[in-house]
């Protein structure tokens, strides 16, 4: 961890601010102590010279992992794969998918009517400091994130920096590859949604993080912010009618430290969407 980028994040309001904090901060760390003009410092994180670049990611394949009761998928329809008569290569696809499934953006309409939808959302609730709760070594299948957990993360870690993207480690994205130890079942369809086990967020813990004012997005590394035998789905409401929407099916955060590297997390930009597939990445600076 750089204590200068949490100090520094934490005085910008916004995900924006975040930014020119990670820039100042930047020109201090990636000079070893020489002052680092603030182009040459985004130069580096942008080329990846001062850190690396972290994609938190899963792909969108035959494998993805979709909510039980959707069927389909994700669908990749070849138009067009080989050489032209005119002499040159041409490749096309046609893709459908739901708005709610893999590596996936909630936005928060998701579940509080007349909140913002996928295209509404604000850069600023999309990008931001990262702080990565990691509840791995202690949750269960049926594990609700708690209070306690959050709280512990601040006494150790300081303050959530403002405008930060809130990211739950659990440990399955370990599980990825395995639908049936992901989800907690391998059935599908209707039958599936009773045997849904995987650990969320507890309706208290959401409430804290809405609560704190400096949270602009949650993120989480399984299928739901709620965990899977929730029914009443406390998590979303608590965060979404606040207009702090929720990531899901996060991968790769066993790459990235408890504070100090930046999320940004673009979702395609779906007129009046209620989720949307995401490109998720982290920036760590120094790595
Ligand atoms: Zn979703």
């Amino acid at each position: 961890m750089h204590p200068t980028f949490v100090r520094l994040a934490s005085t910008g309001p916004t995900g924006a601010a975040a930014i020119t904090a990670l820039v100042a901060s930047l020109s201090l760390f990636a000079g070893c102590g020489q002052q680092q003009s603030p182009n040459d410092a985004a130069s580096a994180i942008f080329s990846g010279a001062s850190g690396a670049w972290i994609d938190l990611t899963h792909p969108f394949d035959d494998d993805t992992i979709y909510w039980p009761t959707d069927s389909l998928g994700f669908e990749l329809d070849e138009l067009a794969y080989g050489e032209t008569d005119a002499g040159f290569f041409y490749s096309a696809y046609r893709f459908s998918t739901a708005e709610h499934g893999g590596t996936h953006l909630d936005a928060p309409i998701h579940f509080a009517r007349g909140a913002q939808t996928a295209d509404e959302l604000p850069l600023t609730s999309l990008i931001g400091p990262a702080v990565v709760v990691d509840v791995s070594d202690h949750a269960s299948p049926d594990y609700q994130v708690t209070v306690d957990d959050l709280q512990r993360f601040t006494d150790e870690y300081g303050p959530i920096p403002a405008g930060s993207v809130v990211l739950i480690r659990t440990g399955w994205g370990a599980r990825w590859n395995n639908r049936a130890s992901y989800l907690g079942t391998a059935l599908t369809g209707a039958a599936a949604i009773p045997n849904l086990h995987f650990p969320g967020i507890g309706a208290e813990a959401a409430a804290w993080l809405a609560d704190q004012g400096n949270v602009s997005a949650v993120g989480i590394d399984t299928p739901s912010i709620d965990h899977g035998q929730s029914s009443d789905f406390a998590a979303h409401v608590a965060l979404y009618k606040h207009n702090i929407p929720g990531f899901e099916n996060v991968a790769a955060l066993d790459q990235l430290p408890p504070t100090g590297a930046f999320v940004v997390a673009l979702p395609m930009k779906i007129a009046g969407g209620s989720g949307a597939p995401l490109r998720i990445v982290a920036y760590v600076p120094g790595k």
